[in-house]
């Protein structure tokens, strides 16, 4: 072979690496590029911690989501981990990193944040610590994904699970939990006060459904204005509701029945005459479970209503001692 047929030869196997190089250079940028738009997609970015000098490099998609801006690529740790604790505590932050000697993987958590242009997110982060052969930490990196839209929806469908559709008002699943949490405190003193409007089916029939409605949206919007902040009031039932007060006594309850009977009588039916309800008022005794306090309520507001609607019933433990008013 003489020196030229050498030379092209050479050329030719440059080419062919040079071929290669720009292949893998293609691959390489092709997967940064399908990496960077999956993070977009998934609202995500990410961060690589360097445990030596403790420097931590931002991706542009998690500097994107913090709002920052991109010449802010290279924190110090204890910057970063601030800036992120400013909305958590600083137990969350610590979390960031998985303790030396503590597995490598940390499970996710969740971050509250503010970013610079005063919009609040949510996010959850992920990160994984690789150690050297000797078990030092050596790098971290941090995946974060702003899952602000995700919460929204939890929220409003947790929301939506506990509210009643029509008054706005919390629905009887979520006032039975409230029930249980406050009865599984032993020494708990709370009184309820159960109402249910009079004739009601008549106003329907008289006036129809959607006056009904009206009726009982106003009601709902009456207990709002009069009860005492702590309360917790749920539509129990179709024109049935049902209101617990922590910390009332019976005579306290009874009172604030009175003054709900009271306002709604101001509201007027077509025909002049006033909306009534009847009322069961009682006190939770020492250690008494759910369905006792409940039914004597229930028996409390059913008197009311036998002995002739429009009044309130209550009692303490025993209804022995239960107490009719009325304002004849
Ligand atoms: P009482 O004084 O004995 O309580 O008589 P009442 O007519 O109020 O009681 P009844 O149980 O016979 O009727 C309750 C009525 O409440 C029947 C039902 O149509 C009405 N109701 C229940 N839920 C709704 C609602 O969401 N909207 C309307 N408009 N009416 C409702
Ligand atoms: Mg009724
Ligand atoms: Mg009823």
């Amino acid at each position: 072979m003489n020196e030229l047929d050498k030379l092209h030869e050479q050329i030719l196997a440059l080419e062919m690496e040079n071929h290669e190089l720009r292949q893998k250079l293609v691959e390489q940028e092709y997967e940064q590029f399908s990496l960077q738009s999956i993070q977009k997609l998934a609202k995500a970015g990410n961060w690589k911690l360097n445990h030596l000098s403790y420097e931590v490099e931002l991706s542009p998609e998690l500097i994107d989501i913090l709002g920052l801006s991109q010449e802010h690529r290279l924190w110090h740790w204890n910057d970063f981990t601030a800036l992120l604790a400013k909305m958590n505590t600083s137990d969350a932050t610590g979390r960031l990193v998985a303790p030396p000697n503590e597995g490598i993987s940390m499970p996710y958590l969740y971050l509250d944040y503010v970013r610079p242009d005063g919009d609040h997110i949510h996010l959850k982060h992920f990160s994984k610590t690789f150690l050297n052969t000797i078990g030092q930490p050596l790098r971290t990196v941090g995946l974060v994904q702003d899952v602000s839209e995700e919460r929204k929806q939890t929220r409003s469908l947790e929301l939506q699970s506990i509210t009643d559709e029509l008054t706005g008002l919390y629905n009887r699943r979520r006032i039975n939990e409230v029930l249980q949490q406050e009865l599984d405190r032993e020494d708990a003193e709370f009184s309820l006060i159960l109402l249910d409007l009079d004739f009601f089916k008549q106003v329907n029939d008289t006036y129809g459904h959607l006056f009904g409605d009206k009726v009982l949206k106003h009601l709902a919007r009456l207990l709002q204005l009069e009860l005492p902040d702590p309360a917790v009031c749920a539509r129990w039932g179709g024109e049935e509701f049902l209101v617990m007060l922590p910390d009332h006594s019976l005579s306290q309850a009874s009172a604030i029945a009175a003054r709900v009977r009271q306002e709604l009588a101001k509201f007027h039916l077509p025909d002049g005459s006033p909306t009534t309800a009847s009322f069961g008022v009682t006190q939770r005794a020492r250690g008494e479970d759910i369905s006792g306090l409940l039914s004597r309520v229930d028996h409390l507001m059913y008197t009311a209503k036998q002995s002739g609607r429009d009044r309130i019933c209550s009692a303490k433990a025993s209804e022995d001692d239960s107490q009719i008013i009325t304002d004849a």
